[in-house]
């Protein structure tokens, strides 16, 4: 595996060989969730690519920022040792000093994340413009995790009329349920517990009701009966992002939630 620090040499790299590559960017951390993109990038491409850049600009919370779990060297023995082929990672000048065309960035709906964490996804796509400009692929792998984030950069694609290939891939859950996030490594374990009961509670509950206004209700319950304090439970449909009261196969139902100080989201 060769380690790339510098933008233009991974991107002199990318430019002559862009047919052959998956590219899985990442804000390091890496678990299983990001492994699993890592392994469908290998398997469907004969160069997989992946980042570790922590985009200061996507968050909100600076505080988040500073506790953000990175292990950098680990990161590199997990990326080794799964096969990646380049690994990038630069620091802030090597993104952000980069020149390229301005590109158009699609309107964001005011739901979920956008509402709660203003300038995330601005600092999103922000970064995307430096990465996939520095890192040109055929394939960029993203996770179903993050759902509104994949369907903005999958609208930024579009709009730029990019030759890229969006590779949905879906969510990794921990053997509790919980989805594998880099933030899960802060939770107690208690607060972990708790977590993977909400969840089952959730995939349980999802599974008896067809009223999403129902579902709601008893979740709002769960949350209040549990002192879990929450941001959002909504229900959109997937292609449009539209609310919807019906839960069926077009629609997913979208939870932000806290545990303790950690925040985290989900999809169902
Ligand atoms: P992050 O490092 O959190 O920006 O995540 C990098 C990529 O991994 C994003 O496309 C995420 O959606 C994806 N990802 C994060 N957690 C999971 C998970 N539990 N399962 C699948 N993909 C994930």
């Amino acid at each position: 595996m060769k380690i790339v620090k510098k933008s233009n040499q991974i991107n002199a790299f990318c430019n002559n060989n862009y047919k052959k590559i998956g590219f899985v960017p990442t804000l390091g951390s890496l678990h299983a969730g990001h492994l699993s993109l890592i392994k469908k990038a290998k398997k469907q491409n004969k160069i997989c690519i992946v980042s570790i850049f922590l985009n200061p600009k996507q968050f909100n919370n600076k505080k988040d920022l500073k506790t953000y779990p990175l292990d950098i060297e680990k990161d590199k023995i997990v990326c080794k040792k799964n096969g990646v082929d380049l690994l990038f990672i630069p620091n802030f000048k090597e993104v952000y000093n980069w020149k390229n065309k301005k590109t158009k960035f699609p309107k964001i709906k005011n739901i979920m994340e956008q509402k709660f964490r203003k300038g995330h996804f601005l600092g999103v796509l922000n970064v995307m413009e430096k990465l996939l400009n520095i890192i040109k692929c055929r394939k960029l792998y993203l996770g179903e995790k993050d759902f509104q984030q994949l369907k903005i950069i999958e609208d930024y694609i579009k709009l730029n009329k990019f030759k890229i290939k969006l590779i949905n891939c879906k969510t990794i859950r921990e053997k509790n349920m919980l989805a594998y996030s880099s933030r899960n490594k802060l939770l107690t374990k208690k607060n972990k517990e708790i977590g993977g009961k909400i969840v089952n509670f959730i995939i349980k509950l999802k599974k008896k009701e067809s009223d999403f206004i129902e579902f709601k209700k008893k979740l709002l319950n769960e949350f209040k009966n549990r002192k879990i304090y929450h941001e959002y439970i909504e229900n959109f449909n997937i292609f449009n992002l539209e609310k919807s009261n019906k839960i069926s196969k077009k629609n997913k139902i979208f939870v932000s939630f806290c545990l303790g100080k950690i925040r985290l989201i989900d999809n169902f």
